[in-house]
């Protein structure tokens, strides 16, 4: 089943689209799993549904991958820039429609998935660089020997990621694998595929040759285990959750397999008496309101100090409740719904949770569900401490929990009291605070008076359960790379 709106938007680039399967070696192969419903987030009505690809169409993207991965690793590396760099061109033309087909099959709102697809096209430009200037180097050794290094694909990569920002994810990850000499086999989530298997199409009608990029449309469980355990995949680069995370992990470490873990967060986001409170605000509620909440970054902890929490907490709920949230296809929408039932419901519970634990709802939901769409207005809740769940468990929903703060090592105390370290940032005009502070709190991103900024050139990455290895900059090369020392007796 494909609903009529999302055939509309589909068309741009499956002109006869009859049934949605993998993209495999430059082919849609249908897959006989069972069957995969998907609902429209701001409706809660059916959008798609479509046959899991299991474990057979997932043995024929290693062996498309394989056999891709050949091809495009006789390129030279500059070629393979000047390819990416196609690619970057022809996801720009195809930006509107991109970001349409984000918007209705994913529920976000168009101002950000337009963003979104813009930054996927800057992934592709800014490794498309790299291509060719990444490279071994000669080590000088003390002997009669020359030794150099050379930097050589993984080969096939697997790579799994999840539904809340599914086309930028798979750019995030395919750009610096591919610009490396790798194919790829994506799994996106079953509940967000469109975008991932349009990424694919867009890049092999710029010329990628076939095979470099396999998406298989599936479940996780099903699909993405089956992809797990094919003998050529050489490295996994898991994006999601914890629980997870910590089953690839497990799989990845039987097989002997390398994994990046990129897994949820908690993150603490400290606002300090001296801030710029307007500024600081206006950071705290875009740092977890945007894009639902559904971000792993999302500043879900919010730290003020005492002397200023009643009144910064009251700017954030305010400000809270002046968000647009409404239909993902509107301009004007700032906030769209959650993306799934299951997530939907998560967030609930969880407001309610914090609700029996002592916490105040200051702004949007009380944790009761509404008819229609997955939407969850804003939420702020106040007194809340370190120790209830609404602290400590990841919402991936918008709903920030205010907790109070005396002293400058308490901040980093509570920010650093949580299993996860994704991110943080603090707010203070304080310059050599603001340093101890980003040196203290123990996670793989910090921002000083900002809040989510990012960038294809700077690493991402995990402490703690937040997981391990980086992703983008040069150090995603490094993952998608090995290393060979080759000696030469002179
Ligand atoms: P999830 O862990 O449920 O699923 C992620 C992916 O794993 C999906 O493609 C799913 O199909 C697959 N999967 C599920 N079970 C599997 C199994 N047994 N074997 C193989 N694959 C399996 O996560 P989600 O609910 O889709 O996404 C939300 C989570 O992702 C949040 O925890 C969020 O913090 C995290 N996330 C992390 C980052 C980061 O970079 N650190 C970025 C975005 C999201």
């Amino acid at each position: 089943f494909i609903d009529s709106r999302l055939r509309d938007a589909a068309l741009p680039f499956w002109p006869d689209v009859a049934s949605i399967g993998s993209h495999v070696g430059g082919d849609i192969v249908i897959g006989r799993g069972a069957t995969i419903s998907v609902n429209d987030p701001a409706t809660g009505q059916l959008l798609f549904s479509y046959a899991d690809a299991g474990a057979d169409v997932a043995a024929k993207a290693a062996a498309a991958a394989v056999a891709g991965q050949a091809e495009w690793a006789r390129l030279t590396a500059a070629g393979r820039g000047r390819m990416m760099q196609a690619i970057a061109r022809a996801i720009l033309a195809a930006a509107e429609p991109l970001a349409q087909l984000e918007a209705l099959s994913a529920g976000k709102p168009i101002r950000d998935t337009r963003g979104e697809v813009a930054k996927v096209a800057e992934m592709f430009e800014y490794y498309a660089g790299w291509a060719d200037k990444f490279h071994g180097e000669v080590i000088p050794v003390p002997s009669s020997h020359l030794n150099y290094t050379r930097r050589e694909p993984m080969g096939v990569v697997l790579q799994i990621t999840p539904w809340n920002a599914p086309i930028f994810t798979a750019g995030w990850q395919i750009a610096p694998a591919i610009s490396m000499g790798n194919a790829v086999i994506l799994k996106p989530s079953e509940l967000t595929p469109l975008t991932s298997l349009a990424l694919a199409l867009i890049a092999e009608r710029a010329g990628l040759p076939k095979g470099v990029v396999n998406v298989l449309a599936g479940f996780g469980h099903s699909t993405g285990q089956a992809a797990l355990a094919q003998p050529a995949v050489k490295k996994v680069v898991f994006v999601g959750s914890v629980p997870t995370g910590r089953l690839i992990g497990e799989a990845a470490a039987r097989r002997l397999l390398p994994s990046v873990l990129e897994l949820g967060g908690k993150s603490a986001n400290i606002v300090f008496a001296d801030a710029d409170l307007e500024r600081a605000a206006i950071g705290a509620q875009a740092a977890i309101f945007g894009g639902a909440g559904q971000s792993c970054v999302a500043g879900s902890r919010l730290l003020v100090q005492s002397a200023v929490y009643d009144r910064f907490v009251d700017l954030v709920a305010q400000g809270a409740a002046k968000i647009k949230c409404g239909d993902p296809l509107s301009a004007e929408t700032e906030i769209g719904p959650v993306n799934n039932a299951k997530q939907y419901d998560h967030v609930l519970s969880l407001i309610r949770e914090g609700a029996d634990e002592g916490a105040e709802i200051v702004a949007g939901s009380n944790g009761e569900s509404t008819p229609g769409g997955y939407y969850v207005r804003p939420t702020v809740l106040k007194n809340v401490t370190n120790t209830m769940g609404i602290a400590r468990k990841e919402v991936f929903g918008p709903v920030v929990a205010a907790i109070r703060f005396e002293t400058e090592e308490e901040a980093i105390a509570i920010a650093n009291d949580s299993e996860f370290g994704l991110a943080g940032a603090v707010w203070t005009t304080d310059v050599a605070r603001a340093h101890r502070v980003a040196a203290q709190v123990k996670a793989g991103t910090f921002w000083i008076n900002s809040y989510k900024t990012i960038n294809v050139a700077s690493p991402f990455g995990g402490y703690n359960h937040s997981g391990h290895g980086r992703s983008s900059g040069v150090e995603a090369l490094y993952e998608y790379t090995q290393v060979k020392s080759v000696w030469v007796e002179t």
